[in-house]
C-alpha cells in the first residue's frame, strides 16, 4: 500500500477516561523516533468526546473534522465516561467517535489478534492451541445488515410488530475490502479465509463470487479459502492458528473478532486499525484505536495498559507511514518488556513485577534504545 511521506501528519485524538494517559505514552515514543531515527513528524492534538463536549458543547466540532481528513494517519484513545451519559446519543461522546468513522469513510477494520509468548496463559483456550498465534480479522465496516434498507419497526395492526433489518452488499463494497485482505496477506503469511453464509444468504452469495473474482483477476498469488461463518467461529476456538488473515462482513466480522480478541486476553493489549479509501495518490484515510474503551473506572490513576494504544500507533507507522522497521522494533520491545515480567495491573500474573503505565512505557522505551 502506498504510504505518506515526511513530514509524517499525525492527529492525536486523547479523548477521555484513560486515553490522555495512555496517548501521553504515544507522543513519547514519537519523540524517540524524531531523535534517535531521525524521523520528521508533524504532530496535532485537539479534543473529541466528552473533552470536546466540556470544551465546545459538541462532541466532534467541524474544525477537528477538517483536521482528521487532512491528517496522513488519526489516531484515538478513547471516548465517553459516566459524565456524559444523560445525554440524547447525537450529543454523546461516542457521536463524535461516529461521525469521524463515517465523514472518513472508514470501510475496512483491522483488528489482529497475537498471542505474546509472555502472555499465553491468558488466553481462554489451553497454551498449545494458541501459543504463536498471529491473525488479522478484516472486516467490512460501513455495509451489511446494520445500514441495509429497509429496516424499522412496523406495526402490523393486529397486536403483531415486525423488526426489520436488510443485509446488502454490492460489487464494489465487498471488491475493496477484500483487495485490503489480500493486500495484507502478502505480508504475512500470504493465505485469506473468506468468511460468510453463502449456503443461505444471497449477499453471502454475491460474497463469495466477489471474492473469488477479485482473487483470480489480481492476487492468484495468495492462497484463498471459503468458510461459512458458523464453521469459521468454531475453527477459531478449535484451531485457530490454521487462520492468517481473515475477511469478512460487518456483522460477523463484529463477532469473530471479539471471538479472536478472547484468545490473547487482556483487552488492554489489542490495536485496531480502520482503512479507507485510497486517493489519487494512492494515500489512505486511516484511524488507528485501541480496542479497549475509556475504562472509567480506573482513569487518571496511571495504571491503565498502555500497550494498545502503543501498539494501535505501531499499525500506524506500518499502514499508514509505510515505517515497518520501527513499528517492528517497537512490537518487539513490547514483547520483550513482557518477557521481562514487567505487568500492568490488568495481565498481572503471579511473580510479575507489577507496573504503572507510565514506568511500563519508560521500560518498552528503554528497549527500543537497545
Ligand atoms: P466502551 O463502551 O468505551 O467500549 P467498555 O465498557 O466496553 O467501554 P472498557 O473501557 O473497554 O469498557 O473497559 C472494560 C474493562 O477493562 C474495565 O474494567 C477497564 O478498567 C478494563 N480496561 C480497559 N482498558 C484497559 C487498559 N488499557 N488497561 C487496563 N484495564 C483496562
Ligand atoms: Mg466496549
Amino acid at each position: 500500500m502506498a504510504s505518506a511521506s515526511q513530514p509524517y501528519s499525525l492527529l492525536l485524538l486523547p479523548g477521555d477516561g484513560i486515553g490522555p494517559e495512555v496517548m501521553r505514552q504515544v507522543r513519547r515514543v514519537i519523540d524517540w523516533l524524531a531523535k534517535k531515527r531521525g524521523l520528521e513528524f508533524k504532530v496535532e492534538e485537539a479534543l473529541v468526546g466528552g473533552a470536546s463536549i466540556d470544551a465546545h458543547g459538541v462532541p466532534l466540532t467541524d474544525a477537528v473534522m477538517a483536521k482528521a481528513h487532512a491528517a496522513d494517519a488519526v489516531l484515538l484513545a478513547a471516548v465517553g465516561g459516566p459524565k456524559w451519559d444523560g445525554l440524547t446519543f447525537e450529543k454523546r461522546p461516542e457521536a463524535g467517535l461516529l461521525r469521524l468513522r463515517k465523514e472518513m469513510d472508514l470501510f475496512a477494520n483491522l483488528r489482529p489478534a497475537v498471542v505474546f509468548d509472555a502472555l499465553v496463559d491468558a488466553s481462554t483456550l489451553k497454551p498449545e492451541v494458541v501459543r504463536g498465534l498471529d491473525i488479522m480479522i478484516v472486516r467490512e465496516l460501513t455495509g451489511g445488515v446494520y445500514f441495509g434498507e429497509p429496516r424499522g419497526i412496523e406495526d402490523l395492526g393486529n397486536g403483531q410488530r415486525r423488526g426489520i433489518n436488510t443485509q446488502v452488499y454490492t460489487t464494489d463494497e465487498i471488491r475493496r475490502v477484500a483487495r485490503i485482505a489480500f493486500e495484507l496477506a502478502r505480508g504475512r503469511g500470504n493465505k485469506v479465509c473468506s468468511t460468510e453464509k453463502s449456503n443461505v444468504m444471497e449477499s453471502g452469495l454475491l460474497w463469495r463470487q466477489e471474492v473469488t473474482a477479485v482473487h483470480k483477476a489480481e492476487y492468484p498469488d495468495v492462497e484463498l479459502s471459503h468458510m461459512l461463518a458458523d464453521a469459521c467461529a468454531m475453527q477459531l476456538v478449535r484451531n485457530p492458528k490454521q487462520f492468517d488473515v481473515i475477511v469478512t462482513d460487518n456483522l460477523f466480522g463484529d463477532m469473530l473478532s471479539d471471538e479472536a480478541a478472547m484468545l490473547t486476553g487482556s483487552i488492554g493489549m489489542l490495536p485496531s486499525a480502520s482503512l479507507g479509501a485510497p486517493d489519487a495518490n494512492g494515500k489512505r484515510k486511516a484511524l488507528y484505536e485501541p480496542v479497549h474503551g475509556s475504562a472509567p473506572d480506573i482513569a487518571g490513576r496511571d495504571i491503565a495498559n498502555p500497550i494498545a494504544m502503543l501498539l494501535s500507533f505501531g499499525m500506524a507507522l506500518r499502514w499508514s507511514f509505510g515505517l515497518h522497521e520501527e513499528a517492528t522494533l517497537l512490537e518487539q520491545a513490547v514483547q520483550n518488556v513482557l518477557n521481562t515480567g514487567m505487568r500492568t495491573g490488568d495481565i498481572m500474573q503471579p511473580g510479575m513485577a507489577k507496573c504503572s503505565t507510565s514506568v511500563m512505557a519508560d521500560t518498552i522505551l528503554r528497549e527500543m534504545d537497545k
